[in-house]
C-alpha cells in the first residue's frame, strides 16, 4: 500500500481528528459563549471513526492526535481509545494521543495510559484561578490542575500548551515557565490564531508575538535555538539554566508550511488538510454510503491529499487579520 504523499512531495503521517464540536469551557478565543452545537446524527459515530482512522492508518498514518472540541466529553471516547490501542499493539501506529483542557483527566488518565497513550497535551494559559475563570469562562482551575497530577501520576507526559495573550499571560512568564520546570512539564506557547467569531481588533489586541515572548525570556534567561523539528508548526529553544526545552509555535510569524506532514478531519467527517484555508472534502459520505466497502473511502482520502494546498494566508503584519477563518477552532480541532 503506498503512503500518502501530496503535491508538494509532503508525506502524510499525521492524523489530528476531532472527535466531537462540544466542550465544558468556552474559552474566549475559541468558542462564543453561546454556541449551537450540531445534531448527533452529523457526528460521526465512534465506529465510523474507528473505521476512519483505521483506514487512514492502513494508508501510512503513524501518529493519530484525538482532539476537540473536548474530546474527553464525547461519551463511550475510552472505547474509541480501547479500539485504536490494536494499531499501536501491531505496531502500525506509532503514537497515539489526544489534546484536552484537562477537566476530565482526573476520570481518565489511568485508563489513557491503560490503552496505549503515553503522552498528552493540556490547554492551560494560567495558573491564576480567576484569570483561568475569565479566559475559559466556564473552566475552574483547581479541576485542570487535579488532572495534570492524575496524569503524571498514571505515567502520561504532559505538555502544557498555553495561547500567548498579551495583557492576560504576558506578566505570568517566570510563572509558567518556573511551574513547568518544578513540575516537570514540557511547555509549548502558540500564538493566537484569527478563528472564531471575536472581532479582528479585540484579536490583534490580544496578540503577542513568539518573538516578543522570546526576548522577554532572554531578560532573565540565556536562550537558545534548538534545530529540532517534528514537521508541524513548532521551533523549540532551550532556556540554559532550567534545561528546559520550550516549543513555540507561531504560525503567524513564520512559514512552516513546507514541512507539513499532517490532515486534519472534524467530527462530521470533513477533512482540511490545510489549517489556514478553507477548502475541505467530505469523507462521511464515502463511510456511510459503502459501509462494507473502504475502497470508495480510500479513493475520497487519496483524492483530498491531492489538493492539499502549498501553504496558509495568515497574516497579520498590515495589522489586520488577513486570511482570517470563519470557522472556529474547536470545529477543526487546532
Ligand atoms: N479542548 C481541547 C483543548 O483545549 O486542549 C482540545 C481542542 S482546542 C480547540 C485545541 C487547542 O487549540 C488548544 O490548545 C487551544 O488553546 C487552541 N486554540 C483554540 N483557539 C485558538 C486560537 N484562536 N488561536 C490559537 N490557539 C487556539
Ligand atoms: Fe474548549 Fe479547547 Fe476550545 Fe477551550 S480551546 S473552548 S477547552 S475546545
Amino acid at each position: 500500500m503506498s503512503s500518502l504523499i501530496d503535491p508538494f512531495a509532503r508525506s502524510i503521517d499525521y492524523l489530528r481528528v476531532s472527535v466531537t464540536d462540544r466542550c465544558d469551557f468556552r474559552c474566549v478565543y475559541c468558542m462564543s459563549e453561546n454556541m449551537s452545537f450540531l445534531p448527533k446524527k452529523e457526528l460521526l459515530t465512534l465506529e465510523e471513526l474507528d473505521r476512519l482512522c483505521s483506514t487512514f492508518v492502513k494508508l501510512g498514518v503513524k501518529k493519530l492526535r484525538i482532539t476537540g472540541g473536548e474530546p474527553l466529553v464525547r461519551r463511550g471516547i475510552m472505547t474509541f481509545f480501547e479500539s485504536m490501542s490494536r494499531h499501536l499493539e501491531t505496531g502500525d501506529l506509532q503514537e497515539l494521543t489526544l489534546t484536552t483542557n484537562g477537566s476530565q483527566l482526573e476520570k481518565y488518565a489511568d485508563q489513557l495510559y491503560a490503552t496505549g497513550v503515553r503522552r498528552v497535551n493540556v490547554s492551560l494559559d494560567t495558573l491564576d484561578p480567576d484569570k483561568f475563570a475569565e479566559i475559559t469562562r466556564w473552566g475552574r482551575l483547581p479541576q485542570v490542575l487535579r488532572g495534570v497530577e492524575a496524569a503524571t501520576n498514571a505515567g502520561l507526559r504532559v505538555k502544557i500548551n498555553a495561547v500567548a495573550l498579551k495583557n492576560f499571560n504576558d506578566v505570568e512568564l517566570f510563572d509558567l515557565v518556573g511551574w513547568c520546570a518544578d513540575q516537570d512539564l514540557d511547555l509549548t506557547f502558540i500564538e493566537v490564531m484569527p478563528m472564531g467569531d471575536l472581532g479582528n481588533e479585540d484579536r490583534l489586541d490580544q496578540y503577542w508575538s513568539l518573538k516578543n515572548l522570546r526576548a522577554n525570556l532572554e531578560e532573565r534567561f540565556t536562550v537558545n535555538d534548538l534545530t529540532e523539528r517534528t514537521g508541524g508548526p513548532a521551533r523549540y529553544i532551550r532556556v540554559e539554566e532550567t534545561g528546559q526545552k520550550i516549543g513555540l509555535i507561531t504560525p503567524l510569524t513564520h512559514n512552516f508550511c513546507e514541512s507539513c506532514n499532517r490532515v486534519r478531519i472534524t467530527c462530521t467527517g470533513e477533512i482540511f488538510t490545510c489549517l489556514g484555508q478553507e477548502g475541505s472534502s467530505d469523507l462521511r459520505e464515502p463511510l456511510r454510503a459503502f459501509p462494507d466497502n473502504d475502497l470508495h473511502l480510500e479513493n475520497a482520502i487519496r483524492a483530498a491529499i491531492a489538493l492539499k494546498p502549498k501553504g496558509h494566508d495568515f497574516d497579520y503584519s498590515r495589522q489586520q487579520a488577513d486570511g482570517q477563518m470563519s470557522r472556529h477552532m474547536s470545529h477543526t480541532g487546532g
